[in-house]
């Protein structure tokens, strides 16, 4: 190994430095120096560290100092950090769609930020799901409708009750901010399942699977997308409920979801990778399911509202408007099949009350909806969109390129726990989300397949 003179005489003594400590305070001070504006230093000290396992660090710290966009160079290092056979849940897809790189921080190198547990809203979370679940699962949805209010609020209490003796250890310990948190979630649960039963009387949709969940050996397989380069991307994953509708030989099947956050579907953030949580799980039904249900059709995907403040009206609201606001802040959004059989069967009459579809004035179907040939391109997008994702972290690919636009997606960068890894500032490039409407993205859709 030849030195230039510039080269430092710890270097020049021996191959091997003694410390890394020391070669690291090297690199640091060298930055400047491989960017080749003094060459002959730079020459020395990349002619050093040639081959060594310093060569990736201080390439790390010089990218770094170029502001290079991170990847991970090695493909094999990236399909060993990743899994060759993936095995991820659709949040996760979420995230690696709106940022690769905190889906590298955040499951790849499972950089965790410490924080402090909000541990009344996951246990809220959890009793109100644990009530609807315990609900739903006692009767059918019909003989729901028929349960005198008093019976529904006691028996909710009593499950309240039972949860909070065997999972938290009872009352009587527990402080006095904690209980009332408890019964509010309680509350909540009692006015979403009241909604819930309005639903019912006018649905003749009927909830089969509460809490259902697809993974190997479990109620459903789990949905596996094979990758070009011989590995896989497995997605897994529960879903809050699963309604059936039975016709003609058909099971056409409903994916439900209650959302507290108060979401809205947006098939348009699809084509970027986003909100496809539900569609995945409909679509794993749709092929897997079929032992369970029997001919299986999607119908839709919906979102309920696990909130229903009758905000924004005016202090003397009568009982009438506060109702009427209640069933709107709870209308259901989502997607569904563009068959009027289907939309009635959902909400008889069609009146667009409990769900995002209606026949108007004319008589024409109008809604978010979508034809089953549309379902079907679906499918084959979300297929092609997991399968860029599997195959882009395989290759190492990394970017930190947030997608920023549409209303849930605004403040992509803002709440990240990498933001400080990443070191984004303001005039960095983002991946701009565009607002699609939804007849637009229906189009784009179906576009698609004729683009070949
Ligand atoms: S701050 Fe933004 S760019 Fe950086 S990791 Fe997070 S989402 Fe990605």
């Amino acid at each position: 190994m030849r030195f230039y003179p510039a080269v430092p005489f710890f270097l020049r003594k021996g191959f091997r430095p003694l410390k890394e400590s020391a070669v690291l305070k090297v690199h640091l001070r060298s930055v400047p120096l491989f960017s080749g504006r003094i060459p002959p230093y730079s020459a020395s000290l990349k002619e050093f560290i040639a081959g060594t396992e310093y060569e990736g660090k201080l390439k790390s710290v010089k990218n770094a100092a170029d502001r290079l966009p991170f990847r991970i160079d090695n493909a094999e290092t990236a399909t060993r950090l990743f899994s060759r056979d993936m095995y991820i849940s659709p949040s996760k897809a979420e995230v690696y769609y709106s940022c690769a790189f905190r889906y590298f921080c955040q499951y790849g190198m499972k950089v965790k930020k410490l924080r402090t547990a909000d541990l009344d809203a996951r246990i809220n979370g959890l009793l109100i799901h644990h009530i609807l679940e315990k609900i739903l699962l006692s009767r059918k949805n019909k003989e729901l409708t028929l349960m005198p209010l008093s019976e529904l609020t006691a028996e909710v209490g009593a499950i309240t009750e039972a949860f909070i003796t065997e999972f938290m250890g009872g009352r009587e310990e527990m402080s006095v901010l904690l209980k009332r948190s408890l019964d509010k979630a309680k509350d909540t649960a009692v006015q979403i399942l009241l909604r819930m039963i309005e639903e019912f009387r006018v649905s003749r949709f009927e909830t089969v699977a509460v809490e259902l969940e697809i993974a190997h050996g479990k109620d459903i397989e789990p949905y596996r997308i094979k990758l070009p380069d011989g590995g896989s991307v497995t997605i897994s994953g529960k879903v809050d409920r699963v309604d059936v509708f039975n016709d003609e030989g058909k099971a056409y099947l409903r994916v439900v979801d209650y959302k507290t956050g108060g979401k809205d579907f947006k098939l348009g953030d699809v084509f970027s990778g986003l909100n496809m949580q539900m569609l995945i799980y409909l679509m794993c039904l749709w092929d897997n399911g079929k032992e369970k249900y029997g001919n299986t059709v999607p119908a839709g995907i919906m979102y309920v509202p696990a909130n229903n403040s009758g905000d924004r009206l005016p202090r003397h609201a009568t009982k009438e408007e506060v109702e009427s606001q209640k069933l709107k802040n709870g209308r259901m959004n989502g997607m569904i099949l563009n068959d009027e059989k289907i939309v009635d069967a959902m909400e008889e009459g069609c009146e667009g009350r409990f769900i995002n579809a209606f026949i108007d004035k004319k008589g024409e179907l109008q809604g978010t909806l979508l034809s089953y040939e549309g379902f079907r391109l679906l499918h084959e997008k979300i297929d092609s969109m997991l399968e860029e994702m599997g195959a882009s972290l395989h290759l190492g690919e990394i970017e930190a390129l947030p997608a920023v636009g549409s209303s849930s997606y605004k403040n992509t960068c803002e709440y990240c726990d990498y933001k400080d890894v990443c070191r984004r500032t303001e005039a960095d490039e983002i991946r701009e989300l565009k607002s699609i409407k939804h007849a637009e993205a229906v189009k784009m859709l179906e576009g698609s397949e004729n683009d070949g």
